[in-house]
């Protein structure tokens, strides 16, 4: 009787190893072995294959299994909750291949630099992405002064990046993509200036840290250059 009980805990293993292997999901080995430049790059060819239409056709429930014992995710990515920029989506990843941080105009606080902490210190990430997209409302609120219950303090911070861009309009759209990539820029600042463990994994070269724009218009996003 008892030997019969360990069928089919045995027949759930062999199918988590096996889907391991169909599933194609990031394993400890695979991402101990991925560098951050190669970790952006298949961030950038998830999203050249979302622009084109063609994203990879996935098990996704193999993923699950395959996932369900542990994750080993090579990127971070801080984004806007804007319901046009889901990450994974729009840079075609799967389950268990990036973390996905999200918070309006992807400003940064303790509790995203905690998250990043996790992502890369604890559970090995290489790369993190501070990812911002056109047509940001919350960047435009900030150009505008919007003030309203809790998100006159998350505007606020964004205020830094405005007066840094000089003079503008909230409905000229090249001052609002202006305005939100110096927010990207001054979130890695900032992640770099309170996270005592992202400067160091930064600054030995374990960890990458990059911004980017995402196109509301156009699916596609630029990586800024350093
Ligand atoms: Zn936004």
């Amino acid at each position: 009787m008892r030997r019969t009980a360990y069928l089919p805990v045995l027949a759930a293993v062999m199918t988590a190893a096996a889907a391991l292997v169909l599933a194609q999901v990031s394993t400890k080995e695979s991402q101990a072995a991925m560098t951050p430049a190669q970790a952006l790059q298949r961030l950038k060819d998830g999203n050249a294959r979302f622009v084109a239409g063609q994203p990879k056709a996935r098990d996704w429930n193999a993923k699950v299994i395959a996932t369900a014992t542990g994750q080993y995710p090579y990127a971070a990515v801080v984004s806007c909750i804007d319901s046009r920029a889901p990450g994974e989506i729009v840079m075609d990843q799967g389950i268990g291949d990036m973390f996905s941080l999200r918070s309006a105009g992807n400003v940064v606080d303790t509790d995203i630099f905690g998250g990043l902490e996790f992502a890369t210190k604890v559970a090995g990430a290489k790369l993190v992405v501070v990812l911002g997209h056109t047509e940001c409302g919350a960047v435009k609120g900030a150009i505008d002064g919007v003030k309203m219950g809790n998100l006159t303090a998350l505007l606020a911070k964004i205020q830094s990046a405005v007066r840094d861009s000089g003079p503008g309009s909230s409905k000229d759209p090249a001052y609002v993509t202006k305005v939100t990539e110096k927010n990207v820029r001054d979130s890695i600042d900032e992640i770099k200036a309170r996270s005592s463990i992202l400067r160091e994994l930064s600054a030995s070269g374990q960890v990458g840290i990059v911004g980017g724009m995402y196109d509301v218009a156009t699916g596609k996003i630029t990586f800024l250059a350093d």
